[in-house]
């Protein structure tokens, strides 16, 4: 029995649906409707009314759209989305609550069907790769998770570039080009992650980074239309692509390498990692690379964020379970038992005390992708 009282409508939503995933979802556009309706000048009796039919009419819609889903994609896939997957064992970080759906995309077939439906569905929807650049919340993901895990690599017809799936391991594109002798991707060995993630955030290391070298990039938009994007669409710059924007999918990435002798690489590839673990923390913390990206000055030179968040002392701040590593200042590391409102209030701190001392403002380089959207 629904009681439409006045009170609060998440509560409303709680008894009307009696599963946690209704509830989340339905929350935040009750909690929109519920304000709406506030503003209407009717009787209590009315508006208790209205309010009780348009909750109605949101939990029917709601309800319609995740059952349509659910049955699509056991339709089309042989597989429905997982229910109430933690978020932290898809994490690097170690972070995150439950996610209402979770779809693993085993093949490219997969992640495209596996979009497009989500896509028409209209339910909340976020593809991920290997989870090592991303801080989850505490409560999870309202919607539906696309964990990437299509991964295949192939030499080009041209002859010195490769092709990857975009759930592929980047250390795996690294180790097939190498193998190849095809030079040009040796900044990225030692970066986690998947080609997608990399491509999305344009990552890189030791002034370099992946979108020098792609030469074309096969995407699903926003819309669920498949299209070939060339590099200068891709919009590449410091630690950004087009796709953040344009909330495109990458499903394949062709790279354009250069012919070079396999030892010379693998030499060149054993010196940068050298260099990476005397500076980074140990592999086996849990955390999601470089926390903030390098601000800009005035003048346009790029700082380091590492030495600015050194300078002001970062290396002895903690916040919960969430702590600033002692090998770099720019990693936020998780020393167990850490939560993502412990990494954002340790976050805040830093960026209010680096904008104090240096009148710098730093950006985020980590995903932090709230519950609802
Ligand atoms: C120990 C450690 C060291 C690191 N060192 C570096 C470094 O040196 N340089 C560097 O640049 N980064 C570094 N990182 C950060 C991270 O590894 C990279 O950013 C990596 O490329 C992220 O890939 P991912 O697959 O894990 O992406 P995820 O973390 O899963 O996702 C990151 C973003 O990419 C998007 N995304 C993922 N796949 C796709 C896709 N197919 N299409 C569209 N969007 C997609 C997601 O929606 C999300 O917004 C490090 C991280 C760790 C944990």
């Amino acid at each position: 029995m629904i009681v439409p009282a006045a009170g609060n409508v998440k509560t409303i939503a709680i008894l009307i649906s009696g599963s946690g995933l209704h509830k989340a979802i339905l929350g935040k556009s009750l909690i929109h409707m519920h304000f709406i309706i506030q503003q209407l000048p009717c009787h209590a009796n009315t508006y208790s009314a209205l309010r009780f039919s348009i909750l109605a009419l949101s939990y029917k819609i709601t309800v319609k759209a995740m059952t349509a889903l659910f049955e699509e994609f056991e339709d089309a896939l042989g597989i429905p989305p997982r229910r109430g997957v933690l978020l932290s064992e898809h994490s690097s970080f170690r972070i995150g609550g439950p996610a209402d759906f979770f779809f693993t995309a085993e093949t490219l077939e997969e992640l495209t069907v596996a979009v497009r439906l989500a896509v028409r569905s209209g339910v909340r929807h976020f593809v991920m790769g290997g989870g090592t650049n991303i801080l989850f919340d505490d409560a999870g993901f309202r919607g539906l998770v696309i964990k990437n895990a299509a991964s295949g690599l192939f030499p080009s017809a041209a002859g010195s570039g490769v092709e990857a799936v975009s759930g592929t391991r980047l250390a795996d594109l690294v180790e097939f080009s190498v193998s190849r002798g095809l030079r040009g991707l040796e900044h990225l060995a030692g970066i986690p992650g998947t080609v997608g993630g990399a491509v999305f955030g344009n990552a890189g290391a030791f002034g370099r980074s992946i979108g020098e070298k792609l030469e074309s990039a096969a995407l699903i938009d926003r819309r669920g239309r498949e299209r070939l994007a060339s590099r200068d669409e891709m919009g590449f710059a410091y630690r950004k692509s087009a796709l953040r924007a344009d909330r495109s999918v990458l499903l394949k990435a062709a790279f354009i390498l250069n012919p070079d002798e396999e030892d010379k690489i693998r030499e060149d590839i054993s010196c940068l990692l050298e260099q990476r673990s005397a500076r980074h923390p140990d592999w086996s913390v849990a955390c999601a690379g470089c926390y903030f990206k390098n601000p800009v000055r005035e003048d346009g030179t790029r700082l380091a964020a590492g030495k600015l968040l050194e300078e002001i002392g970062a290396g002895s701040l903690s916040r919960g379970g969430a702590a600033v590593s002692g090998t770099h200042c720019n990693f936020i590391v998780n020393r167990g038992g850490a939560t993502a409102s412990d990494v954002r209030g340790l976050a805040e701190e830093l960026k209010r005390r680096v904008r104090e001392r240096f009148g710098l403002n730093l950006e985020e380089e980590v995903i932090v992708l709230p519950a609802d959207g």
